[in-house]
């Protein structure tokens, strides 16, 4: 599993004990629930499935060589995807967090096949989200077929199972079929319906440290330079600093620098014309001028290193009036008033 991530080096030592004890006993949890910051637990529960099918895994760890190994690239026949889903529309407008995107990301394994996944609702599915019963039926049925074999179910988004489709998988895990382990996986316990919740062994996923993010980013041919900066602002979540660092982002960083330069100087006139003129400010998607004021927060913390004594003063103003902008935003403000908020309270 070279250009996949591991759950070895990214957690801290002896985060996962537990587990790895109940797996050389052979009492794995028949329905654990990994809760992660948003985005960051898919890659960890992809791993541990791939242990648990690994013919010499190490620990939790996949050898990554033997044939179940290298069927899980592909699609493994005894893995188990239960998944929310949308319209291609629908895909396009969940924020970058969303299921869609973290499937499509580069750092989790290839889409499983068509023939790997549960199917749930279907064309014309209720593209609000929940996880359909169909699905979850059609999951005991495939279940229920005699297996000696070892079978993993993963639900990624466990927060997004509805009322229905909880009670349908409910009564799954109240009589697993034997050899079935669910892999289970939401931001936070409290968002997972409690009758799931308390048939689930808990995990939590503790974040990652400065130098584990950075070790992976450089995992990833991500500089030295890019690494430390994306790392610091990521506050230990991997796919996060990834996000940041990514080459796809050197337009917004563009973006970010000429907001930082009209920050520094007191030219009214300038500031706002380029506040009104950005298309990214415009957008309704507050998404766009999010990432862009995320991009500056990070620019801003490299500039630390290379900037006169003299001028660090006004850096760490334009870096609070950006938090602020940005956590206006957040709160839904608009954009351009936000900006120039903060650009006239540097100046004022
Ligand atoms: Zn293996």
């Amino acid at each position: 599993m070279a250009d996949t991530m591991t759950t070895r080096g990214l957690t801290p030592a002896g985060a996962f004990d537990g587990l790895v004890a109940a797996m050389a006993n052979g009492r794995f949890p028949g329905a654990l629930l990994l809760t992660a910051p948003r985005g960051e637990g898919l890659p960890f529960l992809l791993d541990m499935a791939q242990g648990l099918l690994c013919q010499k895994p190490s620990g939790l760890e996949p050898c990554g060589e033997c044939p179940d190994c290298k069927r899980f690239r592909t699609g493994h026949a005894r893995l188990y995807w239960l998944l929310p889903q949308v319209s291609e529309e629908m895909a396009q407008k969940i924020e970058p967090y969303g299921p869609e995107f973290i499937l499509r990301d580069a750092w989790s394994v290839a889409l499983p096949p068509p023939s790997a996944q549960i199917p749930i609702g279907g064309e014309g599915t209720d593209p609000t989200y929940p996880m359909m019963v169909a699905g979850v039926r059609g999951l005991a049925g495939k279940l229920a077929m005699s297996e000696r074999e070892r079978r993993i179910v993963l639900v990624p988004f466990a927060e997004q199972l509805n009322q229905n489709s909880s009670n349908a998988l409910l009564k799954i895990l109240e009589e697993p079929p034997s050899g079935v382990h669910f892999l289970l996986g939401a931001p936070s316990p409290d968002r997972v319906l409690p009758t799931i919740r308390s048939r689930s062994t808990l995990q939590n996923l503790v974040p990652s440290s400065h130098e584990q993010v950075v070790a992976f980013l450089r995992t990833r041919k991500v500089s030295e330079k890019a690494a430390q900066d994306a790392a610091k602002r990521a506050m230990g979540r991997p796919r996060e600093a990834l996000e940041f660092s990514s080459p796809a982002l050197e337009p917004v960083r563009e973006r970010a620098r000429e907001w930082i330069g009209l920050c520094r100087h007191r030219d009214a006139e300038k500031a706002i014309g380029w506040i009104l003129a950005s298309e990214e400010l415009q957008a309704k998607d507050r998404r766009a001028s999010q990432l862009l004021l995320e991009t500056a927060l990070v620019e801003l913390a490299s500039e630390v290193g290379t900037t006169k004594p003299e001028e660090l003063d006004l850096l760490e103003r334009i870096r609070k009036g950006t938090e602020q902008a940005l956590l206006d935003i957040t709160q839904h403000a608009r954009p351009q008033m936000a900006m120039t908020g903060a650009w006239l309270g540097l100046h004022a």
